[in-house]
């Protein structure tokens, strides 16, 4: 059935998922999240790996995007980590764009946190298996909103915090990425043709460690935004 055929849906859409975003009005619709792994060589040292080796992608669903606020910890997991990422929001189509041509095609940036189930992570790495159930649940991708580069310009050297219930965690700069900014973008490119509405999680410094039921933590990222969300009670 065609998207222009008069007979309907057997159920109602899905609304779709948005981000409001800094100084205006409008919203942002996400369309895809992708994700880069290890892209901080401390970070990738903290995980067992060399820190040498390139990063890599994977991804979440769109709808695991959510806002601040209480969000429920999730079940299936005994090890649930925080990861803060500079989020790129990307508003231009572009297939295998150059790295000196990337930065055109983004939008803004934001905070975000990819919330990994740290050990079933683990179990999926020593199976060979995927990472689904680990970084792609529901609410897994708490973000801010985003503030436009038309705006704010574009981040470079920049701190890049996360604290848990007043406690710095993770502390670093976003100078340190391997892949750059626009290298992250490039290189996505070349993999997927990128639409306005994706949003790129760009890696995670160093510091990645576990939060507990009724958590606060709170996101800082100069001169692009805060994020801060608490955990409600373990619901199994
Ligand atoms: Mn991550």
């Amino acid at each position: 059935m065609s998207a222009g055929s008069d007979a309907g849906f057997v159920f109602p859409p899905p609304a779709g998922v948005s981000l409001p975003l800094v100084g205006r009005g409008e919203r942002f619709p996400v369309r895809r999240v992708y994700c880069v792994g290890q892209n901080y060589a401390e970070h990738a040292r903290e995980m067992g790996a060399s820190g040498r080796e390139p990063p890599f992608f994977f991804a979440k669903p769109a709808d695991a995007v959510c806002g601040p606020g209480t969000l429920p910890f999730p079940g299936m997991t005994h090890n649930l980590h925080h990861e803060v990422e500079l989020v790129v929001a990307i508003g231009a189509a572009c297939r295998s764009v150059s790295a000196g041509q990337a930065l055109d095609r983004v939008f803004g940036y934001a905070v975000g946190v990819d919330l990994t189930r740290r050990d079933l992570q683990a179990a999926a790495k020593e199976r060979r298996r995927p990472w689904t159930t680990a970084k792609g649940f529901d609410r897994s991708a708490p973000v801010s909103a985003i503030r436009p580069a038309a705006d704010g310009g574009h981040p470079a050297d920049v701190p890049i915090r996360l604290s848990v219930n007043g406690t710095i965690r993770q502390d670093g700069r976003t100078g340190n990425m391997i892949w750059t900014v626009p290298e992250v973008i490039a290189e996505l490119s070349r993999y997927f043709e990128l639409q306005p509405g994706d949003l790129v999680f760009t890696g995670t410094p160093a510091g990645v460690g576990p939060l507990v039921p009724g958590d606060h933590v709170e996101c800082r990222i100069d001169g692009v935004g805060e994020l801060a969300f608490s955990l409600g009670p373990a619901t199994y």
